[in-house]
């Protein structure tokens, strides 16, 4: 079957091993059953580990849903009515966190820049000078563009104003560093099926167990409440019907990220796989948009001259090979590839020599 595989290209879903897709055929399993209990005991105490300096001071906590929903319910719950936010924002992601404070009515601040620059960290301490914030929030590695933001030196700066570091670490937890060790980050929200490679369905927010243990939550609904979920999933059960055969996979997938080293092995896959493409797009002169900062994960690349995406798309999909467009402006300008999921050099190689044959056929505009 790996011949008519379609190799996916954009992040997440990713494409899967065949080992987390057999995982989804396991039992059916009532979600009361103590079976179920030792189940999300694991999976939970997997993801604390991803990080192993999280393991002693954090816990995971699980939701049925894509990303946005552990975002979503990471940055509903923790910032109180009496708090204030302040978003540092440089692409859709980042403007989706500032969106859901908006809606969940929280006090916040936004600080936007160009999608194509980065987090101006001046800027940011300024403010947290001028004004009490509570809460700092950003994305760690914007999808939109590609770029890493500086989590480091955001971390930093939450330590020196003593604010507390919300992060959306969707797209780059399992994949890129994450400084667990220093205690600035009070919570990090993630997803099975980017870094880690499971299937899309479940999501989780990595929180501080004190914040779970002291703290009330500032939720205004009851599905995506952090606290109320992680105390009832601390007793054993979900406060709700999980999602049974995606938790099978992302334990699978989980076995297999320990199997293949860790974080720091599937960064360093990311990165040869990344430097594969870049380069050999970069020898077909096609350019990246960011002249720096890039992730291990994603690259954003200029569309060629007259080419308009779907020139490129619909080729590349029938030769088997799914690129992704750019979003919103960058719709016109860009295309991106990541590299997470089940690949090999091979994949990328053969995506190389597919794509040559795509452009010198490519209609120009
Ligand atoms: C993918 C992604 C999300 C969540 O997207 P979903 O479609 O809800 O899974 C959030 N933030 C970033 C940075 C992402 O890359």
């Amino acid at each position: 079957m790996s011949h008519t595989r379609t190799i996916l290209l954009n992040p997440g879903p990713v494409t899967l091993s065949e080992r987390v897709r057999q995982a989804m055929l396991g039992p059916d399993l009532c979600h009361r059953e103590p079976e179920f209990t030792e189940l999300q005991a694991e999976i939970r105490a997997r993801l604390a580990s991803v990080y192993p300096e999280a393991r002693s001071e954090y816990v995971a906590v699980l939701f049925t849903g894509s990303g946005t929903a552990a975002v979503e319910a990471m940055v509903g719950s923790l910032v109180p009515d009496d708090g204030k936010a302040l978003v540092a924002a440089n692409g859709v992601y980042g403007d989706r966190i500032a969106a859901m404070l908006q809606v969940r009515g929280a006090p916040h601040d936004v600080i936007r820049t160009p999608w194509t620059e980065a987090i101006p960290l001046a800027e940011v301490e300024k403010k947290l000078q001028s004004e009490r914030f509570t809460h700092l929030i950003a994305v760690h590695h914007e999808t939109t563009t590609g770029r890493l933001n500086d989590l480091n030196t955001l971390g930093q700066l939450a330590r020196q104003y003593d604010v507390k570091l919300l992060v959306d670490a969707v797209s780059s937890f399992g994949g890129e560093s994450i400084d667990f060790a220093s205690g600035t980050i009070e919570a990090c929200a993630a997803t099975a099926n980017k870094c880690l490679h499971g299937v899309p369905g479940i999501s989780f927010v990595v929180v501080r167990k004190e914040t779970i243990a002291t703290r009330t939550s500032a939720a205004r609904n009851l599905y995506l409440d952090v606290i109320q979920n992680g105390k009832a999933q601390d007793k054993g059960h979900p406060l709700f019907t999980p999602s049974v055969q995606v938790l099978y996979a992302l334990r699978e997938a989980l076995l297999e990220f320990d199997d293949e080293g860790g974080w720091q092995a599937r960064r360093d896959r990311y990165r040869q796989r990344m430097t594969l493409v870049r380069d050999g797009l970069h020898r077909r002169r096609i350019a990246s948009l960011l002249s720096e900062g890039e992730s291990s994960i994603l690259s954003a690349f200029l569309l060629p001259d007259r080419v308009p995406f779907a020139n490129l798309y619909q080729p590349l999909k029938r030769r088997g090979f799914v690129i992704y467009p750019g979003q919103h402006w960058l719709d016109e300008k860009i295309f991106r590839i990541a590299v997470m999921g089940d690949l090999q050099p091979a994949d990328l190689t053969r995506f190389l020599d597919a794509f040559d044959v795509t452009l010198a056929d490519a209609p120009r505009r």
